[in-house]
């Protein structure tokens, strides 16, 4: 058998050149999932693959007041050293939590949100703040949005020449965000569970409320009629309102455990009583 050939492209015109040319060959980033999945002692490497060390383009990172945009082969670590002024503190508060400090300066965004058949732990977070992804080959660019990369069979929606390139997350102000995580999305018997809410309020009027929550599985647990119906409200809200809230939170849908399920709803209780 030849020997495998490994592509180093050294820009983003040269990545999709060769993605063009090998579509079969899997893109690595950190390469923390790729390598995590190898079965035996040895990596045993594919006839090509597509490194995305050296292409610059990818490792960008820009700031303006309206969004935070980067590269997809940035690294978890790199976001963290922008500091708190510069990351939605939901995302940062994600972002730490994206395993031990060795593997978080390899693991890229782009990477988390590529990996099929489950949902990794930035993704929920990254949905609730509206961000979007540009997938891109020869010639075309398309921006999905985070919620979105994954079809609800699991599968992620690109293309086989396409390529993630660039992450943009809108700044908006929130009053409050909250993250929490549960167990890991790589090992389903410990029932993870992400959870995602941000508020903005003013004068003690909820004007936007959003809360998120993922079993790592391909659906997010949102629920937006709930949403829709807090808008307007003062807080504190009364412990019957919270009550009213959860009614029409209802149980999540989805392929959940009763653990998921539960904790879940307690998360969203909690989240809203705890609004100020
Ligand atoms: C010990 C350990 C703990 C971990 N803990 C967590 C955790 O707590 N939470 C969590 O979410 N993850 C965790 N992971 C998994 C992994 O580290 C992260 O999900 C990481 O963000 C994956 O990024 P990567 O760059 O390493 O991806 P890679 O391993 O390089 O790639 C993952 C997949 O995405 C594809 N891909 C990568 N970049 C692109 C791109 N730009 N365009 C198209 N496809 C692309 C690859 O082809 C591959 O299919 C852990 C891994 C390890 C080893």
């Amino acid at each position: 058998m030849a020997d495998p050939t490994i592509h180093f492209p050294g820009s983003l015109g040269e990545l999709l050149q060769i993605r063009k040319r090998h579509p079969e060959a899997p893109v690595y980033a950190g390469g923390t999932f790729l390598l995590a999945q190898r079965s035996a002692r040895f990596v045993s490497l594919p006839p090509h693959l597509i490194t995305l060390q050296d292409v610059d383009e990818l490792h960008r990172i820009t700031r303006t007041e309206r969004y935070l945009e980067f590269g997809a082969a940035v690294s978890v670590r790199e976001l963290l050293q922008l500091g708190s002024g510069n990351v939605p503190g939901a995302l940062r508060d994600a972002l730490g939590h994206v395993g031990p400090p060795a593997v978080a300066g390899l693991a890229t965004v782009g990477g988390n949100l590529a990996i099929s058949g489950r949902l990794m732990t930035l993704v929920p977070v990254l949905a609730l703040l509206d961000t979007r992804v540009e997938a891109r080959r020869q010639g075309r660019s398309r921006w999905i949005a985070a919620g979105r990369v994954h079809r609800t069979d699991g599968t992620v929606d690109l293309g086989v020449d396409e390529v993630f390139t660039r992450v943009r997350v809108p700044l908006s102000s929130w009053t409050k965000q909250v993250f929490r995580r549960f167990g890991s999305e790589l090992a389903p018997d410990s029932d993870p569970l992400t959870f995602c809410g941000l508020v903005r309020s003013s004068n003690q009027i909820l004007e936007e409320i959003r809360i998120v929550g993922s079993a790592g599985t391909p659906q997010l647990i949102r629920d937006k009629s709930m949403e829709a119906e807090l808008v307007g409200r003062r807080v504190p809200l009364s412990n019957r309102e919270v009550r009213q809230a959860l009614e029409l939170f209802g149980e999540p849908d989805g392929d959940l455990s009763a653990i998921q399920r539960v904790r879940m709803r307690r998360l969203v209780k909690w989240f809203l009583l705890g609004l100020r």
